[in-house]
């Protein structure tokens, strides 16, 4: 703990993390020395954990990188955290991210850009950006990221660390802050696939407080680590073909493709047709969710209130007008719009049939092949404010991690070489609905 708060200390300008619990840590420690001591340690015993802005811990602030949501205090402890409480993880602080967990580059949060700590003029991704660069970066030994549409798995291919989405319905959302719920999913941001194998076995499984959560037992995914046999693997042509994606992306995913053919796995190139849907099926119905999940930020119930309302309609207008980032404000009036009564059927439920159709092409893929691989993002993290201006092109950032959430599958974002520049490249294995253990041992084998 007193290496981490160090570290964390002398790296403040990355601007990683929004809290520190400096003295909460350090007793943490004690006792998880104590319990060492006498044999009584649970699994992740002294593991330092960093929290992303947008899990509750008892007490603790929370605020999804958020003004609307100042001095607003978590009630209760989100039960993936308690999980690691109760393996005796350590919590060092709560992690800057994206406001509400929108954003690809870190840069939409009220407490100003985090920085990549590799090249800081660059991005570290987003929403999670913090999370990865606090692992990147040394500042504690894994993260909690969420990832509604690769929040998890973009900032860690851009800070060449580990990033794991499960499948949705593995882990409770309970105390995590909702964007969009069917797609929310919490994950861990590690150096290794071991710690990620080992988070995800310690947070998984049914919960009574979110129903959502599926039954299915969770396998013992670190003891299924070591990958055998030979796989089928298909990747979407255009990704390793389309001039959009930077060249050094293209050439480092078919080497890991040649490697795999080299090694006897049978490696496919496919076409998939409904590409060119999925942002746009992914930013309708994601905003739509969202309209709905932040209209309980009203002035009433959080955090802030604006010190200028004069009644109950001018209290939500300048509460929410102040409150709110651009960002989050443009995609509540999106998700409005397209949930208005003239536009609903034109928009949502139009995004909800492509949506189906999205997870009948992606079934049918993995009724063929056990892996889907493609790059992580089409290019390496980017310079601050390069796209701040243009929200279409921070959005195609999205484009190879957004079908995981669409269709509620896990993937997996590992590290794959660096560009010219010295910036990490990353490569995403996609396995079907509850194939964590297998992907978890391929990507193991990969790294
Ligand atoms: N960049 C995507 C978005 O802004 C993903 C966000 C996320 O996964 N939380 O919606």
């Amino acid at each position: 703990v007193d290496h981490y708060l160090e570290k964390i200390e002398a790296n403040k300008h990355l601007n990683a993390f929004v809290e520190v619990y400096t003295e909460e840590a350090k007793k943490a420690a004690l006792a998880v020395d104590a319990k060492i001591a006498n044999g009584t340690a649970g699994k992740l015993a002294g593991m330092v954990i960093g929290l992303k802005d947008v899990l509750s811990l008892t007490g603790h602030g929370l605020q999804a990188g958020s003004q609307i949501l100042q001095n607003y205090t978590a009630p209760y402890t989100a039960t993936a955290v308690q999980r690691l409480l109760d393996e005796d993880a350590i919590i060092i602080g709560r992690q800057n991210c994206d406001e509400f967990a929108m954003g690809s580059s870190n840069e939409n949060s009220s407490f100003g850009p985090v920085l990549n700590a590799i090249n800081n003029a660059k991005v570290p991704g987003g929403s999670s950006g913090g999370s990865a660069v606090a692992v990147q970066a040394g500042l504690c030994h894994a993260s909690l990221g969420s990832d509604t549409g690769g929040s998890v798995r973009q900032p860690a291919a851009f800070c060449g660390v580990i990033g794991v989405k499960p499948s949705y319905g593995r882990i409770s959302r309970y105390g995590l802050i909702a964007y969009a719920s069917s797609f929310d999913c919490i994950g861990p941001i590690t150096k290794s696939v071991a710690d990620a194998a080992l988070l995800l076995e310690v947070m998984s499984g049914a919960d009574d407080f979110d129903s959502t959560v599926s039954e299915r037992p969770v396998p013992a995914y670190t003891a299924g680590l070591e990958w055998k046999g030979k796989a089928k693997i298909g990747y979407i042509r255009s990704a390793v073909e389309n001039e959009a994606i930077a060249p050094e992306i293209r050439r480092q995913t078919s080497e890991v493709l040649d490697r795999l053919r080299a090694e006897g796995h049978e490696v496919t190139a496919i076409d998939m047709p409904l590409l060119d849907s999925l942002l746009p099926t992914y930013y309708i119905l994601t905003t739509a969710e969202a309209s709905s999940n932040l209209s309980r930020f009203d002035g009433v119930r959080y955090g802030y209130r604006s010190p200028e309302s004069v009644d109950l309609e001018s209290m939500y207008k300048k509460t929410r007008t102040e409150g709110f980032g651009d960002e989050v404000r443009r995609r509540i009036l999106l998700g409005t719009f397209v949930l208005s009564a003239n536009y609903y059927d034109a928009y949502y439920t139009k995004a909800q049939r492509v949506r189906r159709l999205v997870r009948e092409e992606t079934n049918r893929f993995f009724e063929q092949f056990d892996f889907l691989i493609s790059p992580v993002t089409p290019t390496t993290a980017f310079t601050l404010g390069e796209k701040t201006e243009d929200p279409l092109q921070m959005y195609l950032a999205d484009i190879f991690t957004v079908q995981a959430n669409v269709v509620g599958n896990p993937a997996v974002s590992i590290p794959n070489g660096l560009d010219d520049q010295g910036m990490p490249i990353g490569i995403q294995i996609m396995a079907p609905y509850f194939g964590e253990e297998k992907m978890l041992a391929f990507a193991n084998y990969l790294t």
